[in-house]
């Protein structure tokens, strides 16, 4: 046997004797709250899909009318001839819709966030994030090639400290809303912090886009901060808009650059222009239907309340992304496994998504769930709960 067929191999059995085995789940229905997972009917607990607009009627109906009219494939990258009438609506609405110059789109939040850092600083320069960043933020900033610092997470004197340090052009690196712990960056602190070090910020609101502030303006619009504040700021779609894709947007000049210097701008196929114009569609329902994001509200603190009654480690978190912290990779993996026997899909989240000793179950809440289903899934918690 060869070296790379024996090396997979000890590798995997590694992986699987620390209970940090990954598998995949075949899901034949659509994204919903019901969802079939290898033949189960199960009730869904860990989409990003907060306001359940990935199946919603008018953006299905969009993407077919779109496909109808502009084909499937968008032919080449955006700067060749792949840039459509649909993509540069929907630029034109997220920009407005973030209150920003321009807005500019990728084909994913992985690549908006690798073009985006690479093109705002190289070497010479340095990239300063939060240690609990997406991993493309921190993939991100090691391909810069910019000095690569980390601070505590949400630790505004480590930042400081760390940005006093700091050589060349200073970008400082946050998530919006944490993907896994589902607080909040304190971004008014960071935003005058970085205005003071003559640094710049970029904000990746991946969750917090369409699901805080009253108008779905995210994290920025929670804190009341704007272009000013935050020059640099990453959206992606297909969370809480339902759909797929990604965008930056800001200044005139920030989204020129990206047009000129972003190689995963550049160098790729543009999305589909049907999944553009799906888009538009699933962004006027995140400005109409502010309901969905006060059920949301709602349903997250009747998840807090009960989980808290029952006795479960919950975060500080006021976003529908809610884990139970229990710390051991075989304990999350288990207490996942036997609420898939009762017919609720919850991720177990372990190491390396998040650090050593901080396994945990991811719980999302989405406006499409029923608190009947929310009940149900604390039912099943509080007789599961001794696997904890
Ligand atoms: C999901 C996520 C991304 C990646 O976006 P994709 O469009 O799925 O590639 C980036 N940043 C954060 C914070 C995310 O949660």
């Amino acid at each position: 046997m060869n070296t790379f067929q024996t090396d997979a191999e000890n590798t995997l059995e590694a992986v699987a004797a620390q209970g940090l085995y990954r598998k995949r789940r075949i899901i034949a229905s659509p994204q919903g709250v019901h969802l079939t997972a290898d033949g189960r009917e199960l009730i869904n607990f860990c989409s990003n899909d907060y306001l359940g607009l990935a199946n919603h009627p008018d953006v299905i109906r969009a993407f077919k009318n779109a496909a109808g009219q502009y084909g499937v494939g968008s032919g080449s990258a955006h700067l060749v001839c792949g840039h459509s009438a649909a993509h540069h609506a929907l630029e034109e609405e997220l920009a407005e819709f973030c209150g920003r110059e321009r807005a500019l789109l990728f084909s994913t939040g992985y690549m908006a966030n690798l073009g985006a850092i690479s093109a705002l600083v190289g070497s010479g320069d340095t990239v300063i994030e939060d240690r609990l960043n997406h991993a493309s933020l921190i993939d991100g900033g090691l391909l810069s090639g910019a000095r690569f610092k980390r601070y505590r997470h949400a630790d505004l004197e480590h930042l400081t400290n760390t940005l006093a340090e700091a050589s060349g052009k200073k970008l400082i690196v946050t998530d919006g809303v944490f993907s896994m712990d589902g607080d909040l960056a304190p971004l008014p602190a960071i935003a005058r912090l970085a205005q003071a070090q003559d640094a710049w910020l970029l904000v990746d609101d991946a969750h917090g886009l369409g699901v805080l502030g009253e108008k779905g303006g995210g994290v920025l619009e929670h804190y009341g901060l704007d272009q000013g504040d935050v020059p640099v700021l990453v959206g992606t779609l297909g969370k809480a808009f339902g759909t797929f894709g990604a965008f930056v947007a800001g200044s005139d000049a920030l989204i020129e650059l990206m047009i000129q210097k972003a190689r995963t701008y550049i160098y790729t196929t543009a999305l589909p222009p049907a999944v553009a114009e799906a888009t538009r569609a699933s962004l006027r329902i995140v400005r109409a239907e502010s309901w969905r994001r006060d059920k949301l509200k709602r349903l997250t603190a009747r998840f807090r309340q009960g989980a808290e009654q029952i006795g479960l480690e919950l975060m500080p978190s006021p976003s529908p992304i809610q884990p139970i912290l229990l710390g051991d990779s075989r304990k999350a993996s288990a207490l996942s496994e036997a609420l898939l026997d009762a017919g609720i899909l919850v991720g177990a989240i372990r190491p390396p998504t998040v650090p050593q000793g901080s396994a945990r179950l991811r719980v999302t809440l989405s406006a499409a769930h029923e608190e009947a289903q929310v009940d149900r899934l604390l039912n099943e918690l509080d007789r599961l709960k001794s696997l904890a």
